[in-house]
């Protein structure tokens, strides 16, 4: 059985939660949480983070810290996940969608003249598979309209836009540790705020509303309730098994960047003869493996090679459900849109088996299968 996604320990993840539950202090903002923190304040140069309980809290925190109010609006592409838009929907903004680009599944930044509007707040990029939206011409359209630019860089861990790390290029990158991602805890989150006037309010909602930080680093005599805010810090048992895996980045990435490259080489000639799209590499994008799809020519071959698949017990999953279709998004709003590119990318994508550990073996089977089922479609 090859599974689409399996967790796994690098190292002294068992030894570093062990170590947080013995020192007596489990909650957040402790030792290993600083560690986190320092890791990519100085290792990977972001100018400020908080580790989040999730990449879903990160957005929250951005939401907040953004300043909505009802009927602000927020663009967003259809082609995410739920809390991308979710995030802002909490705090009463009226979402825009943008569609993808022909190419790839990023937000088309050519579509964003026709989509701001006076009340526009905030732009979200979502850097899909760790492979950089053109961010350039995304944040020359923003600054005009002095929008937010919140990059979801959920899956961009380790991934850059022309040298520069994602998750650093808008005021807020928001990242996940989630256990699909390539650096995991479980569920975790980072809030990257690379906007310094925001920083001081950052750390108040992030401690729930209080000024228990400032406090702690002896600026004030007591704690107060300042601002809204909520739980956003995980635990240090988090943050213990998080840092155990960033202290072994380059080992996953080294790992994971072979398993890519394998999936583009093995299957290229199967691409060339049109049987399906394999990620499409912009020359400003340095991704981080951190997921290998296929774009099928329809929805019927894309459902068939993943029930073909399932046969032989290889596990590949299709991705979105494009968000201005869903049951909750058309409620909100009856009126029906057409965003061609992402109803494709959600019809025909499919994501192959992908996790650090995936032996040659394994990924030979799934290439191996991938070929069979499209040599069988030829010959009937
Ligand atoms: C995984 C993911 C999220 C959610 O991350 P959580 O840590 O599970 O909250 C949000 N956006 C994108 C693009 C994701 O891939």
């Amino acid at each position: 059985m090859i599974p689409f996604n399996k967790p796994f320990l690098i190292g002294k993840e068992l030894a570093y939660i062990r170590e947080a539950v013995l020192s007596g202090k489990i909650s957040g903002d402790g030792p290993f949480t600083r560690k986190c923190h320092t890791f990519f304040e100085k290792t990977l140069g972001f100018q400020k983070v908080f580790l989040t309980t999730s990449c879903t809290d990160a957005l929250e925190m951005a939401a907040i810290l953004c300043d909505i109010n009802p009927g602000d609006e927020v663009i967003v592409p259809a082609f995410t996940f739920v809390s991308t838009a979710n995030a802002f929907m909490l705090r009463k903004a009226t979402i825009v969608f943008a569609d993808s680009s022909p190419l790839h599944p990023n937000l088309d930044h050519t579509t964003l003249p026709d989509l701001i509007t006076s009340r526009t707040k905030v732009v979200v990029p979502v850097h899909y598979a760790g492979m950089a939206c053109d961010m350039e011409p995304m944040l020359r359209e923003a600054e005009k309209h002095q929008l937010y630019v919140v990059e979801d860089a959920a899956q961009s861990m380790d991934a850059q836009y022309r040298g520069r790390a994602l998750g650093s290029l808008g005021h807020f990158g928001a990242f996940s540790f989630h256990e699909t991602k390539n650096i995991i805890s479980g569920e975790g989150g980072l809030l990257a705020v690379n906007a310094p006037d925001l920083i001081r309010r950052a750390e108040i909602i992030w401690e729930k509303g209080t000024n228990r930080s400032a406090f702690f680093r002896g600026e004030t005599r007591k704690y107060e309730w300042m601002d809204i805010g909520s739980s956003f810090l995980p635990s240090e048992i988090t943050a213990a098994f998080l840092f155990a895996q960033l202290e072994q980045l380059d080992t996953i990435q080294n790992c994971r960047r072979k398993i890519w490259q394998s999936y583009h080489d093995e299957l290229r000639d199967l691409s060339a003869s049109g049987a399906f799209e394999l990620p499409h590499v912009p020359e400003y994008a340095t991704h981080n493996a951190s997921m290998f799809y296929l774009v099928c020519k329809n929805k019927t071959a894309r459902d068939g090679l993943i029930e073909y698949l399932k046969q032989f017990e290889i596990y590949a999953m299709f991705h979105y459900l494009p968000l201005h279709k869903s049951p909750f998004y058309r409620q909100q709003s009856p009126r029906i849109i057409s965003l061609p590119n992402a109803e494709r990318f959600s019809d025909c994508l499919v994501r192959l088996p992908f996790y650090f550990g995936l032996t040659e073996e394994e990924q030979q089977m799934v290439i191996q299968k991938i070929h069979g089922f499209f040599q069988q479609k030829t010959r009937v």
